[in-house]
């Protein structure tokens, strides 16, 4: 089987897996506890907080492990607005990118609903990408929040974040972005990119799933969402998962350290992947941006079949992949990423998502082009006939 699914999930690394495995056994205590057990815990929370601290250059204090990219981005939207709201009862309205991960999208609309919050959505152009202009235009004194995401996770576009934040700043708006798939692939310097907040997560990046961190600058007051014991300084009660925090540290580290070269290797085994599915498959289209997107990402349309025809038909001859993201596979409504950047809903139908794991090569991906070549006129086959 080849494995084009890196953007839905990564296996766990060898390294993490047995940076984790004391934690699990002998080293089982509650970081909370105050014997000897406890305290070995609680070292290895501190030092794998620390380990993601140098990761986003940032203050060890401003990491909060959470339980994936999903509560990280529940944390950050609702607990930045909710309390940015109670300093300044004016800022009733929260901005997000139509391209945004659910996690986002549904957070803003349980602001709205439960809350009474507005939202605004910053349209994309036809690229993926929100532009400097559309940002500026859809924030303002009263927004409490504004969230976009670093690199969409099913088109693979790439946001110009630090021109965003910097805008955001000048308009005093706390700023929030999604980096769940740019970990590992994009810097991820939270100072260079001038953001207040950054969600990562887990399993995207060769750690166990279930595990996650958020990056809030000192300075932003956050509402927490799950009350409790106040551990995570209050921000995030619960028994710690302290096994889950010393594998994400030590796949992060170890992916951020293999970045520069993985990245461009990856990059340049996905852009002749992309030339040679364009001139097997004339008709397909690639979706996103051709330049600012993320090194693993190629996904297309293909348009008049459907994307899960040919996932199947793939499958069959042994390419695993997915036609949009993981979380929506299963629903029949067209992606809502691809309809925002302009292709109609029966286009949307036929998106087919390609994303490379770093172990990927040259050969794996020969023979995935011309299996997706055979599995598209497959598909065009049973459609005629
Ligand atoms: N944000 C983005 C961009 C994602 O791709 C994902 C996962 O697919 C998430 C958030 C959610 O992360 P998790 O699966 O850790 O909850």
């Amino acid at each position: 089987m080849i494995y084009l699914d890196a953007a839905a999930t990564t296996p766990v690394r060898r390294e993490a897996l047995e940076a984790m495995w004391p934690y699990l056994t002998g080293d089982f205590g509650n970081a909370s506890s105050h014997h000897e057990l406890g305290e070995r815990a609680r070292t290895a929370l501190e030092a794998a907080r620390a380990d993601v601290a140098r990761v986003l250059g940032c203050r060890a204090g401003e990491v909060t492990f959470t339980s994936g990219g999903t509560e990280a981005d529940n944390l950050a939207v609702k607990g930045i607005a909710l309390a940015r709201r109670a300093a300044d009862p004016r800022r009733t309205r929260v901005t997000v990118s139509a391209v945004e991960h659910p996690a986002v999208l549904e957070s803003a609309r349980s602001l709205a609903r439960l809350h009474g919050f507005a939202v605004d959505v910053v349209p994309v152009d036809s690229a993926g990408r929100v532009t400097p202009e559309t940002f500026a235009g859809a924030i303002g004194p009263e927004t409490a929040v504004a969230s976009i995401m670093y690199a969409n996770n099913e088109v693979g576009t790439v946001q110009p974040i630090a021109e965003l934040a910097e805008i955001a700043r000048a308009a005093r708006v706390p700023f929030h972005t999604d980096a769940v798939q740019a970990a590992g692939a994009l810097p991820l310097d939270v100072r260079e990119l001038g953001v207040d907040s950054l969600s990562i997560s887990g399993h995207k990046v060769g750690a166990p799933k279930g595990v996650g961190a958020l990056y809030v600058a000192g300075r932003v007051s956050v509402e927490p969402l799950v009350d409790g014991g106040g551990q995570e300084r209050g921000l995030r009660s619960g028994t710690e998962n302290v096994a889950g925090a010393v594998a994400l540290a030590t796949a992060l580290r170890l992916a951020e350290q293999e970045r520069a070269t993985t990245a461009p290797r990856l990059a340049a085994l996905r852009s002749d992947f992309v030339g040679r599915v364009l001139e097997l498959v004339p008709d397909a289209l690639l979706t996103g941006d051709a330049e600012n997107r993320l090194p693993g990402s190629a996904s297309f349309c293909f348009p008049r079949v459907s994307g899960e025809s040919v996932l199947l038909e793939l499958e069959r001859r042994g390419i695993v992949c997915s036609s949009g993201s993981a979380c929506a596979a299963g629903s029949s409504d067209p992606s809502h990423v691809l309809l925002a950047l302009g292709l109609d809903a029966e286009t949307a139908q036929t998106a087919v998502r390609l994303t490379l794991p770093t172990t990927i090569t040259d050969g794996e991906l020969a023979e995935s082009a011309l299996a997706l070549a055979g599995a598209y006129a497959a598909v065009v086959g049973i459609a005629r006939t």
